[in-house]
């Protein structure tokens, strides 16, 4: 691996040996890999490889972005698969072309309603998720399974979890710390205070805690499903609702099955087509330009936002940031009253 590194860098860049190679893996990547151009996002220059000697969820983050390249069209990979981790095999496209192929076979609506759903219920018991499908008049998808080990305490017989405040998905379980893997989240992290013999601990973060549930018969959205459709979408039906909720203002979801992510029908007529993008790394979107005229990056990745504004035409583009959108749409309204 510390030669395939050396092998992309210029000679004389990057650690010497092997061991100094590992030495930096727990370093931010800009201060040991030359990471020059305002293309790069500062979150790649601070991101760090190992932490105790396991892969950070950045990290991983990252990885499952590159790892694409690797598998052929029908998603099949024909080298590598027994060196590379299983988190790499459930890359974004993977998740979209499997979850995808269920919802896109139907109506306009129930595409709307099964998108949603993988939004909305990242966990569920089967009569749960069944009483959901039937409510929303989503198809049946073939996308949740047992909440994993790596997710769950034992405690005698049974098994306990806790999901993420902010997201509601299983927090993945490192010895005795919880903490949700999207990046945005990683804020919600708690430890794990052990009760009295034979209770299950405790999930705490100073004052705060969070309720255990029992995993027994509980399902969980895949983790590809949920890291690339379910939690980045949780931005985009905040904004829909939020525009919904303006008198006048229609706002359709995923118009043309994902065609772009929202059509803002405003009072005076006027239609504006929205992408809302979730991504620390500008340069896919610059690649391969969305199709709708305004991109609406979520806040806590604004640092995008400017990266977008510089390199998309601005005869073509207009980007926001969440905020700054639903700022021009309070503005428009007050001015067609
Ligand atoms: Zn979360």
């Amino acid at each position: 691996m510390h030669g395939v590194v050396l092998s992309c860098l210029q000679p004389g860049e990057g650690p010497v040996t092997p061991a100094d190679f590992v030495r930096v893996l727990s370093k931010p990547l800009g201060d040991w890999a030359p990471l020059d151009g305002d293309m790069v996002p500062q979150q790649l220059r601070q991101l760090i490889v190992l932490q105790e000697d396991v892969l950070t969820d950045e990290a991983i983050d990252y990885g499952s972005e590159y790892t694409e390249a690797l598998f052929d069209s029908d998603g099949v990979l024909d080298t590598g698969q027994q060196w590379l981790p299983p988190w790499s095999h459930q890359t974004r496209e993977q998740a979209e072309r499997s979850a995808f192929t269920a919802i896109s076979s139907g109506s306009q609506a129930q595409y709307a309603a099964g998108r949603r759903m993988l939004i909305e219920v990242p966990t569920g018991a089967e009569t749960a998720l069944l009483m959901e499908y039937s409510r929303r008049g989503s198809p049946r998808l073939d996308v949740y399974e047992p909440i994993g080990g790596d997710r769950t305490v034992s405690v005698g017989d049974r098994k306990f979890w806790w999901p993420c405040p902010g997201c509601h998905y299983p927090m993945q379980v490192h010895g005795s710390s919880l903490r949700c893997q999207y990046p945005p989240h990683s804020v919600h992290r708690y430890f794990l205070q052990a009760r009295g013999k034979g209770q299950a601990p405790e999930a705490i973060n100073g004052p705060v805690s969070v309720t255990r549930m029992d995993a027994e018969g509980i399902y969980c959205l895949r983790w590809g499903v949920w890291r690339f459709i379910g939690v980045p979408g949780l931005a985009e039906v905040l904004l829909i609702d939020w525009l919904n909720a303006k008198p006048g203002v229609t706002a359709e979801s995923w118009p043309d099955k994902d065609a772009y992510d929202i059509g803002v029908h405003m009072p005076d007529g006027q239609v504006l087509r929205v992408d809302l993008k979730d991504v620390a790394d500008a340069r896919k979107i610059i690649s391969d330009p969305p199709a709708a005229e305004h991109i609406v990056v979520t806040d806590h990745y604004k640092a995008t936002a400017a990266t977008l504004r510089e390199h998309l035409p601005k005869d073509r583009y207009v980007v926001h940031t969440v905020s700054a959108f639903k700022r021009m749409i309070t503005t428009r309204l007050r001015g067609s009253r």
